[in-house]
């Protein structure tokens, strides 16, 4: 199947009563046949619901298409991308252990690096997505992971995908890929090479800022990456907590399981079964909506870049932008909704931003409805002038989430409140 026809039916057998869309199942439990029956689920012999904590209908559907659509063979919905994140991190990674993460990374991914994970004792050390090499001296035994993100978000930055990957392969350490940005309908990471895929579905999959949850895939690689691998004896070692379960051992792809049944059973940051469904809802548009919303952006980033108003505009498709030949080698079919550009000064962005009429202040991304920010006022208000330089936020750039309106009134809206 293509992935338009995915989009639309991957996951969903329609049950007795035929219902064109997906239910939503609101249910916290599930009723057994039998003894027998529940014994044969718990000890996966069976297939089949127990608790919504571990697994739900509606959810399954969201989680088989999205792993579809990311040519993935499992995937685990979570509560948000940020416990999508967390637990792809913590599958892998105890006390003692370390992550090299990119430089480049979503400011609740800096955090939850450099402050959570290191009081439970696991490192973040830094690279530059752009330079692979940089890995390379940074791993040691103790490194569980590499963590980065196709486009970065706030910095709209292209990693260099394949590099990073192919060394995750030479070291045989797990690659992570955030896929906010870009969604499976611009990139797809697995195709490159990487382990697994996590996202916010937050922004782009449900696509009108309804709900917030997050999503982990994992591919074929990943399971065999970790088998036998004795950088990942808690996979291919009895789980006490599990009734000695090896996690390679069963017939389920293992990355997922175990977050499944380690972390989700334990820590519990379940997707809910109605916001599920919203994602489902957005997948079905998903690919329509990444056209448009880089066509948008294509569009505006060259209104911005021949403004005389404009110092700089950071966009990948623009062949002026730093990115451009990553994005030509891994974002063929556009480069999103988000952009950047610089004004003058701070007082000329606020102007700017106060002036706009059809986009809205906003620190959220990946909206139908358009969204500017200012970081030096808003989410790096904290930041002296130093900091803010060395965080690449210029006091007069303006950050926009361009959404599904004309581009003809954003781009009227935009040189309003630029001329005002
Ligand atoms: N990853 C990226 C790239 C993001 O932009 C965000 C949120 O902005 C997150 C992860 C966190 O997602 P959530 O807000 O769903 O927890």
């Amino acid at each position: 199947m293509k992935d338009k026809t995915k989009a639309i039916h991957e996951g969903y057998i329609k049950d007795i009563q035929k219902t064109m869309a997906v239910p939503i199942y609101m249910s916290t439990a599930y009723e057994y046949e039998s003894v027998e029956h529940a014994a044969d689920l718990f000890a996966l012999r069976d297939v089949g619901n127990i608790y919504t904590r571990i697994s739900n209908p509606t959810t399954d559907v969201f989680e088989k298409r999205i792993a579809s659509l990311e040519g993935g063979v499992a995937a685990l919905a979570t509560a948000s991308g940020m416990s999508a994140i967390f637990y792809s991190l913590v599958n892998v990674a105890k006390a003692g252990d370390n992550i090299v993460a990119s430089a480049k990374l979503y400011g609740g991914s800096v955090t939850l690096l450099t402050h959570t994970l290191k009081r439970f004792g696991i490192e973040a050390k830094f690279f530059d997505p752009h330079k692979p090499e940089e890995i390379e001296k940074l791993i040691d035994k103790n490194t569980k992971a590499i963590l980065f993100e196709s486009i970065s978000n706030p910095s709209i930055d292209v990693a260099d995908i394949e590099g990073i990957c192919n060394i995750a392969d030479k070291y045989e350490i797990i690659s992570i890929c955030d896929n906010t940005v870009a969604t499976p309908s611009l990139f797809k990471p697995i195709d490159y090479g990487c382990d697994v895929v996590v996202h916010s579905a937050s922004k782009y999959i449900t696509g009108q800022g309804l709900a917030i949850g997050g999503v982990l895939i994992e591919s074929q690689k990943a399971g065999k990456k970790i088998e036998d691998n004795e950088r990942y004896l808690v996979f291919n070692e009895p789980d006490e907590s599990y009734h000695g379960l090896v996690f390679t051992k069963t017939s389920f792809p293992p990355f997922s399981l175990r977050a499944r049944l380690s972390l989700l059973r334990d820590m519990g940051a379940v997707l809910s079964p109605f916001n599920s469904w919203l994602f489902i809802q957005g997948l079905e548009t998903l690919d329509i909506r990444m056209r448009e919303h880089s066509k948008n952006a294509f569009l505006i980033a060259k209104f911005l870049n021949s403004h005389p108003k404009v110092k700089k505009v950071h966009y990948p498709c623009l062949k002026s932008d730093e990115n451009y030949p990553f994005a030509m080698k891994y974002l063929k079919k556009g480069c999103s909704g988000l952009l950047s550009f610089e004004v003058e000064s701070f007082k000329e962005a606020k102007k700017i931003v106060d002036n706009v009429e059809i986009f809205s202040i906003v620190t959220n991304i990946g909206d139908s409805k358009s969204i500017i920010t200012h970081p030096a006022s808003t989410t790096h208000q904290q930041l002296s002038k130093k900091e803010l330089a060395a965080a690449g936020v210029a006091e007069g750039l303006i950050r926009l989430s361009v959404g599904l309106e004309d581009s003809a009134d954003l781009i009227e809206d935009l040189k309003k409140a630029i001329e005002a």
